[in-house]
């Protein structure tokens, strides 16, 4: 049984179709576990929106302010607070018995860490990348230094070496209230991807003619189409429609 990654999210279920598995680690965002702040450049906006509460994670008894899968994502977090090399052992073991799996249904293994966290995994435990090279890594996130860290060729010292950012893990920055059209331009250029939660349906109220107008990125992708970021051609915007309570978005996370 898998204690920490998760395979059989819908939107993550459409990359199968394209010869991926998927797997997710979910933890409770921001410091809603009340142990740690697994997102440390949370903002306001997304806090109220986080996908969180979008799908089964978001359906409450009536009367009741938590569920099952909160519960566990709470547990999650205590676990990765408290015991920290014991959780990461059990995340290495599960993701290398995904990636056999996926083989085994002869598709690639993709792998998001942060399904509702923001951890610099490539500082927190950068083996496990370099340990699984066949399987492909990405995340969404809002620190705009790690998003272009990636392509920066930076370096950073790690146990008396220095580690340079795994070549098989990818993040597409996160638009929010915060981000100015001056940094979404500069970051679309540097070749970083940016995802943009938007509050109409793709192609009402002309999202992709005007996504072009106000940032001239070089594509402009569907986010709701599949959830491989990867694939995307580099500096692209990707459109996301507003899920569960980001729907009802007031400070600006959500583009309407
Ligand atoms: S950074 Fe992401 S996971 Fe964390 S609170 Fe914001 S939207 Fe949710």
């Amino acid at each position: 049984m898998s204690q920490l990654l998760t395979v059989g999210n819908p939107k993550t279920a459409k990359g199968e179709g394209l010869g991926y598995l998927t797997a997710i680690l979910h933890l409770a965002p921001a410091d809603t576990s009340s142990v740690m702040n697994v997102c440390p450049w949370a903002t306001e906006g997304c806090k109220a929106a986080c996908l969180n509460t979008a799908g089964r994670g978001g359906i409450f008894r009536k009367g009741e302010t938590t569920n099952a899968i909160q519960e566990a994502r709470k547990r999650r977090t205590e676990w990765f607070k408290r015991a920290r090399g014991h959780f990461v052992a059990t995340l290495a073991y599960e993701i290398n018995r995904h990636a056999k799996r996926a083989a085994a249904h002869g598709l690639k293994p993709a792998i998001r860490l942060n399904g509702t966290s923001d951890i610099p995994w490539e500082k927190v435990a950068p083996f496990l990348f370099t340990q699984n090279p066949g399987v492909q890594f990405y995340d969404y996130t809002k620190s705009p230094e790690r998003a272009a860290e990636q392509y920066s060729g930076k370096t950073w010292p790690i146990g008396g070496f220095r580690a340079v950012w795994p070549s098989n893990y990818h993040l597409t920055y996160s638009r929010n209230e915060n981000t100015t059209d001056e940094a979404m331009r500069f970051m679309l250029r540097c070749g970083v991807s940016v995802a943009v939660p938007w509050g109409a349906p793709l192609l009402e109220n002309d999202a992709w003619e005007a996504t072009h107008r106000r940032w001239e990125p070089a594509n402009v992708v569907d986010g709701d189409a599949n959830d491989l970021r990867f694939l995307d051609p580099r500096g692209s915007v990707v459109l996301l429609k507003a899920k569960g309570r980001a729907k009802r978005d007031t400070t600006g996370f959500v583009l309407r």
